[in-house]
């Protein structure tokens, strides 16, 4: 397995960023601070490639990287840092680090340098197909064709899971019925488009924590639905 640890205090851009290197077929390590990266490392030396925020309360991503190089010279390690100024990029070289993003990053690019660090650090085993999507409280696992929330299984027909698996593929991406009508029941199925509704209230019931405000599959009037806001 190859193991990425990321490093970074807002939650909402770290989870982007594990959601995004999970359907890479990578897996994750998540720290908050500087203090859990270092820890993380050491409980994990399978860890080839660090992401690491720069601003953090406490100990920045400066020092976890200085701290790391001392520990590690083979992981490989790349700067996310929200600034531009060239300043950050000499210090985080000077540092140690490999390569850096700068925020707001996309999901291509971030798996790009992620992959390109692994080719560098020799740590490119075969590329593994990921057989789970986390998205918290839910949990995909796409061998097993099973959803868990929260860590409970929750029982889903077959396009149940198919519009889920959609869903959670495409995380914040507007699907129009056509769209999720096309790829859970074929492009060659004639039926109505309202199937795709029917079956949407049904998984709401099954999943959200209130089926009449949900929050996990969202409207998007006139048009179709959404995962998450
Ligand atoms: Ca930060």
């Amino acid at each position: 397995m190859r193991k990425v640890l990321v490093l970074e205090d807002e939650e909402n851009i770290r989870s982007f960023v594990v959601i995004n290197l999970k359907r890479a077929g990578y897996q994750t390590v998540e720290a908050g601070t500087g203090e859990e990266a270092l820890a993380a490392v050491k409980d994990n030396p399978d860890i080839k490639v660090a992401l690491l925020d720069i601003m953090l309360p406490g100990m920045d991503g400066f020092e976890v990287c200085r701290r790391l190089r001392a520990m590690d010279n083979k992981i490989g390690i790349i700067m996310l840092t929200a600034r531009t100024q060239e300043m950050d990029k000499v210090t985080g070289l000077m540092t140690g680090a490999d390569d850096y993003v700068t925020k707001p990053f996309s999901p291509a690019e971030l798996t790009a340098r992620v992959d390109a660090l692994f080719r560098r650090t020799g740590g490119d085993e075969a590329p593994v197909s990921p057989d789970e999507i986390s998205d918290p409280p839910f949990l995909l696992n796409t061998r097993n064709r099973t959803l868990e929330k929260n860590g409970q299984r929750v029982k889903l027909t077959q396009v149940e899971y198919s519009i889920v698996k959609l869903f959670m593929e495409n995380p914040g991406k507007a699907l129009s019925r056509e769209e999720i009508l096309d790829t859970v029941w074929g492009k060659d199925y004639f039926g109505e488009l309202k199937i795709v509704d029917v079956n949407i209230r049904r998984l709401r019931i099954k999943i959200e924590d209130n089926a009449q405000k949900p929050t996990f599959v969202n409207t998007v009037w006139g048009y179709g639905y959404k995962w998450g806001s």
